[in-house]
């Protein structure tokens, strides 16, 4: 059975006094029935670890680099995520494949370098509004995916959580309905399913794209929808508190 994963990314947002109010607001809804992890700027991944520590929150990185360590100046590893007390980190999020030109190759050596470090990967895939025009939505999570159904070992996929971020429902307030997100999730697990059974069986599938407390449910009573990763609405506590309670 999968649990239910309600996953917020801050983005770029947010200061040391948000992150402990964020936190505690998390904290103070005591547990509900649902995994819930948080994404912080990675400077303040350390505080949130802290302040979430023994606790049911999990926290992780909103990316990582390609590379092990090195000459690489700017640059965050999935080693030091999880030395930080990091649990899990998003990889290939549609605004590090469109602003940052991560291709589906970088998604990999991304996703093989956190699971390597012990960090679970949530990879993200979404097609944009042309593409969904076009028709093509199903055929660009397909191309999105193939190198890791490839690459990765069945042991890998354990710690694999695959993000449906439809591009043009990032931040747009749009959402897709629940059944176009439904029909891609299924056609994702389908996927997943043309590599093993078991791992289509186990693997979370989350949607993402403008969820709200007033949407999610509908959006996570889909059968292949396993929670949702969530921007905007996770800086805001009782909204976000109210899409794990969906
Ligand atoms: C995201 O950034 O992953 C996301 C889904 O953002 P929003 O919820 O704001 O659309």
């Amino acid at each position: 059975m999968r649990r239910t994963l309600v996953a917020g990314n801050w983005k770029m947002n947010a200061s040391q006094a948000q992150t402990e109010s964020l936190v505690a607001g998390i904290l103070d809804a005591g547990e509900l029935d649902c995994d819930i992890a948080v994404f912080p700027p990675s400077l303040y991944l350390t505080q949130a670890v802290a302040l979430a520590s023994g606790s049911h929150l999990s926290v992780g990185g909103q990316n990582c680099a390609d590379q092990i360590s090195g000459a690489f100046t700017g640059e965050v590893s999935a080693q030091m995520l999880a030395d930080c007390g990091a649990q899990m980190v998003i990889i290939g999020h549609s605004e590090r494949r469109t602003l940052y030109g991560e291709t589906d190759g970088v998604v990999l050596a991304k996703t093989r370098l956190a699971l390597d470090s012990g960090l679970v990967a949530v990879v993200c895939v979404g097609e944009t509004l042309d593409e969904r025009k076009a028709g093509d939505a199903e055929n660009v999570v397909a191309t999105q995916l193939a190198l890791l159904l490839k690459e990765l070992s069945d042991s890998d996929w354990d710690k694999v959580v695959i993000a449906y971020e439809p591009v043009w429902a990032i931040g747009t307030g749009e959402t897709a309905t629940p059944e176009q997100a439904q029909q891609i999730h299924a056609a994702i697990r389908g996927m997943l399913a043309g590599r093993s059974a078991a791992i289509a069986e186990r693997t979370q599938i989350l949607y993402g794209g403008s969820v709200k407390a007033a949407n999610a449910a509908e959006l996570f009573s889909q059968p292949d929808i396993d929670g949702g990763l969530v921007g905007g609405a996770s800086l805001d506590v009782a909204e976000f508190i109210g899409i794990c309670r969906a």
